[in-house]
């Protein structure tokens, strides 16, 4: 028998055993009516989730980092200039990539545990001509989430393009990518959408289509050319198979049922959920007497969450326990060692929120520190009442 265990790290996530059944379909052509019907629903049920009419959304096989490439990658020219609103690791992932393509990065660095401020956004603006702004919505090291709506209501006016790494909100927390403005949105397949680790995600809109085509050097990637994939996607929308790559059929199979389940919850319930379980989960943490990242409430993200060890835990030691029933996953970047992250989105539920409460009471407890359980439990109580 498998054993029984709760995986709450920041993706991948718990799948759904519809998706996960999904998966295990046996293998159509990716040219059959079938898989072409299946493919195009998914890219119409992609436009639904972030609330777009017009952006093309565009799935490929690959994880985050390859939607963070295809993101850029078509947009920019050697020496453009891009701004990255870093708030935390992926942040500075973002510049690393863009400084590896040829652009000229300014890094708008926000002390870990805090959030970009839209009105330092507006004045970079107005100080130098930039191509694109960059910004994390959620950053997986920190569970801090920007305010996207503020800082795309700023950027909107500019010529500058928005590009936001949606890898740990999408799904999870609202991003309605006409009405706020987001100019190209990526995320990956193993967090809040739910499917299994392989796909890479990336919706440009209109605006940011037209920038792709008045590039003036040839993009510096094959794969990941929007030349090469526009076309693949929009025939499969009109319900006639493409070819450029073999599309991972499977996994897309597998998103066409995880997008079911969302769309059949209602996106806006989805947001809910995870809106309260985030709260549940933070102030169970906040009556054990632990700090989370973010400095302010209202920084913190309701699809994960980073908690400070309280003096004397050992971070390896904490989690080994733990992981007898829960898997969390340790720090990242220079919080490595001195928090745990606690994903909870997908089709995370009450259930899995109290377990994880509990088993990190008891875990603790069982280290010499006895916090008060009982009472993190009632408090997430109160917040779950209200699902
Ligand atoms: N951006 C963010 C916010 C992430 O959390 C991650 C992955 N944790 C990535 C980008 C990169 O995604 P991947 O690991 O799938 O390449």
């Amino acid at each position: 028998m498998t054993e029984r265990k709760l995986l709450m790290i920041p993706g991948p996530i718990n799948f759904d055993p519809s998706v996960l059944r999904a998966l295990s379909t046996p293998t159509p052509s990716m040219l059959s009516p079938s898989f072409t019907k299946a493919f195009g629903e998914t890219l119409t049920d992609l436009r639904k989730l972030v609330f777009t009419e017009k952006a093309q959304p565009i799935v490929v096989a690959g994880s985050g980092t390859l939607a963070m490439d295809i993101a850029v990658l078509n947009l920019i020219d050697e020496g453009d200039c891009v701004l990255v609103a870093d708030i935390g690791f992926f942040g500075e992932r973002y510049a690393e990539i863009l400084t590896g393509y040829g652009a000229k990065v300014d890094i708008l660095k926000n002390k870990w545990g805090t959030i970009a401020d839209p009105e330092e956004i507006r004045k970079r603006l107005g100080e130098k001509n930039y191509k694109l702004v960059t910004v994390t919505h959620v950053d997986t090291s920190t569970g801090c989430r920007n305010d996207v709506k503020e800082i795309a209501s700023v950027v909107k006016d500019s010529e500058t393009l928005l590009v936001v790494d949606g890898v740990c909100a999408t799904a999870g927390e609202p991003e309605m990518m006409d009405k706020w403005g987001i100019d190209v949105l990526l995320t990956a397949s193993q967090k809040a959408i739910g499917v299994p680790p392989g796909l890479a995600l990336v919706w440009f809109n209109e605006r940011a289509l037209e920038v792709s085509t008045e590039r003036r050097s040839p993009i510096r990637s094959y794969f990941a050319s929007l030349d090469k994939w526009l076309p693949v996607m929009r025939s499969y929308e009109r319900g006639e198979p493409g070819y450029f790559g073999t599309p991972p059929v499977n996994l897309i199979l597998a998103l066409r049922q995880s997008l079911k389940l969302i769309l059949e919850e209602r996106v806006e319930n989805v947001f809910r959920r995870h809106r309260l379980i985030g709260e549940a989960f933070r102030s169970a943490m906040q009556a054990l007497g632990l700090k989370i990242v973010p400095m302010d409430e209202s920084y913190a993200a309701n699809t994960m969450t980073a908690v400070h060890y309280p003096e004397g835990v050992e971070d390896r030691k904490f989690r080994e326990v733990l992981a007898q029933n829960v898997i969390v996953a340790g720090g990242l970047g220079g919080l490595k060692g001195q928090t745990f992250r606690v994903g909870h989105m997908g089709r995370v539920n009450s259930n899995d929120i109290l377990a994880t409460i509990g088993q990190i009471g008891i875990t603790f407890k069982s280290l010499g520190i006895d916090l008060d359980t009982g009472t993190a439990l009632a408090e997430a109580q109160q917040v779950l009442e209200r699902l």
